[in-house]
C-alpha cells in the first residue's frame, strides 16, 4: 500500500477518499465508518475469468483493502466475449497479472496481489488463509471442491457462483451455519479437473453472476443484509426469472457434517 491508501479506522478519510466513495458512503449501511472497515479487509478471488473479472472490479472499485488474485490461466481469443475486460492484445498473458494491474489502475488505494498458479490440495489452505471471505469464481468442479473444503476447514465465508448456458447459481458457504457447498452438490466422484468439452455461456449470465458475488462479498464484510447462506439465487435469463431456492447441512457431510 502506498502513500493514497486510506486512512486507518480511527483518522477521517481523506478528501479524495471522501470523493471516491461518495455514493457509497451515501448508503446508510456503509457511512464513513463502513467505507474505512472496508479499507481493512482481506479478499481472496480464485478465477480471474468470466466471473472473476466483474467480481473483482466492484471489489476493488468498492475499496476493499487487500485482493489476492489467483489464476494460471491466460487470456485466449474464445475468453474474449464473456471475459470484456480482456482485449485482443491480451492474448497469451496471464489473467491474473492483466485483471491486478488493471484494478490497481482504476484503484490505486487497493492492494492487489495476483498469483499465477493453479490450486490444488497441496496449496490450497496456503493460500487460503488469513482472508475475511473467499470468493469462488471458478470454471472446474474439482477446484470448487477443494476450495470448499479448506474455506471450512479454515472457517471462512466462502461466496461461489456458476454459469451454464443462460443460467446460473450464486450462493454463501458460511462454515457452520448453512450447508457448503458439498452438501449442496455431493456427487464428489463426478468431478474431474476440467469440463471434458467448454459448456455454451451466454456472456451476460458470469457478468451478472460475478457482480452477485461482489454484492454478497461486501454484504459479508459490512454485515449488511442477508447474505445467501442456505439459499442458492437461480437465475434464467431466456426466461427473465430469478428465483431463490433453499438447501440445509447435511448431517452426514464428510466436510462440514458434525462442525
Ligand atoms: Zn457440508
Amino acid at each position: 500500500m502506498d502513500d493514497k491508501n486510506p486512512a486507518s479506522m480511527h483518522e477521517q478519510l481523506d478528501a479524495e477518499s471522501r470523493e471516491r466513495y461518495a455514493r457509497q458512503i451515501l448508503l446508510p449501511e456503509v457511512g464513513e465508518t463502513g467505507q474505512k472497515e472496508l479499507f481493512t479487509k482481506k479478499v481472496l478471488i480464485v478465477g480471474a475469468g468470466g466471473l472473476g473479472t466483474p467480481c473483482s472490479l466492484y471489489l476493488a472499485g468498492a475499496g476493499v483493502g487487500e485482493i489476492d488474485l489467483v489464476d494460471s490461466d491466460v487470456v485466449a481469443l474464445s475468453n474474449l466475449p464473456r471475459q470484456v475486460m480482456y482485449r485482443m492484445d491480451d492474448i497469451g498473458k496471464p489473467k491474473a497479472l492483466l485483471l491486478a494491474e488493471r484494478l490497481m489502475a482504476a484503484n490505486p488505494g487497493v492492494k492487489v496481489n495476483p498469483i499465477v498458479k493453479r490450486l490444488d490440495k497441496d496449496n490450497i489452505k496456503e493460500v487460503v488463509q488469513g482472508h475475511d471471505v473467499v470468493a469462488a469464481c471458478l470454471d472446474n468442479l474439482a477446484t470448487r471442491y477443494i476450495l470448499n473444503e479448506a474455506c471450512v476447514e479454515a472457517g471462512i465465508p466462502m461466496v461461489e457462483a456458476a454459469v451454464s448456458g443462460f443460467t446460473g447459481m450464486v450462493t454463501v458457504v458460511m462454515p457452520g451455519k448453512g450447508p457448503c457447498y458439498q452438501c449442496l452438490f455431493p456427487k464428489r466422484s463426478t468431478a474431474s479437473k476440467k469440463p471434458s468439452s467448454p459448456p455454451p455461456i451466454a456472456g451476460p449470465a458470469p457478468g451478472i453472476a460475478g457482480a452477485l458475488e461482489a454484492s454478497e462479498v461486501l454484504k459479508l464484510l459490512l454485515n449488511i443484509g442477508e447474505p445467501l447462506v442456505g439459499r442458492m439465487l437461480l437465475f434464467d435469463l431466456k426466461m427473465g426469472q430469478f428465483q431463490i431456492v433453499t438447501a440445509s447441512r447435511r448431517e452426514d457431510c464428510e466436510i462440514c457434517g458434525g462442525m
